[in-house]
């Protein structure tokens, strides 16, 4: 974790690691438990990560409208100060904060999974080429990446491709937004056989509405994928329905 740079990319303070220990203990969530990290409102659901009634219980919106994809694990709630440090993550400024990153989603997942098997594969949402180009990275493949190393689960940068970006969903309502993604991602060509009968971890750096997510659990289970799991750094807790 240790890195060249001098300052806790949250509080400034002088150090020799990405983030500090003190604002690690302030800010991350304790490994208490998977979703719990979603903080002070306590009970999450368990398919979407959003606030529930309690532990184990399902959101209302999931008891009416299953996703297509079984569970989330989030490590933080979006919000400060990891909104500042994800946006910075987001631009190339943060390109190496992916391990440190991916480590603050190594307890939460390790509870999640505690009797439960692991997914088999670990796909990143992808981006659209000409996004990937503008941006430079992908922070999601980062995230991927570092995890699949860690818990030595194969992943693949571009098995799913992004056919075309969609614009801003913010003023969108969630069937809106659901249209608007439809057909969004393709399999590659022979990724078939890599996804078939797979448990599936979809790695995003955030989960807003979940409609991308959505669509490529979607695209996923079509493919014949047993089940989808998503793994988010943050969920944020902002719904517009
Ligand atoms: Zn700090
Ligand atoms: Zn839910």
């Amino acid at each position: 974790m240790a890195w060249g740079g001098s300052a806790c990319a949250i509080c400034r303070s002088w150090q020799r690691q990405v983030f500090c220990a003190a604002c690690l203990a302030r800010f991350a969530a304790p490994p208490s438990g998977a979703g719990q990290a979603l903080g002070a409102a306590g009970a999450v659901c368990a398919v979407c990560a959003m606030p529930a009634a309690e532990p184990g219980a399902l959101c209302a919106r999931c008891q009416a409208d299953r996703p297509p994809f079984e569970r989330t694990i989030a490590a933080l709630r979006y919000g400060p100060p990891w909104q500042r440090v994800i946006h910075g993550f987001k631009r190339l400024e943060g390109a190496g904060w992916s391990r440190p990153l991916s480590d603050l989603m190594q307890a939460p997942l390790r509870a999640a999974y505690a009797e439960q098997a692991w997914p088999q594969r670990i796909v990143p949402v992808p981006l659209a080429r000409g996004r990937l180009l503008a941006r430079g990275h992908n922070p999601a493949w980062e995230l991927a990446r570092c995890l699949a190393a860690q818990l030595q689960i194969p992943t693949q940068p571009s098995a799913v491709l992004r056919c075309r970006e969609t614009p801003s969903q913010r003023e969108l309502s969630r069937a809106d937004r659901l249209h608007n993604l439809r057909g969004a991602f393709v399999l590659a060509p022979g990724a078939q056989g890599w996804f078939k009968g797979a448990r599936v971890a979809v790695v995003d750096d955030v989960m807003t509405t979940g409609a991308t997510v959505t669509e490529l659990a979607l695209t996923l289970r079509r493919a014949g994928v047993q089940s989808v799991h998503v793994w988010v750094l943050a969920r944020t807790p902002l719904d517009m329905t």
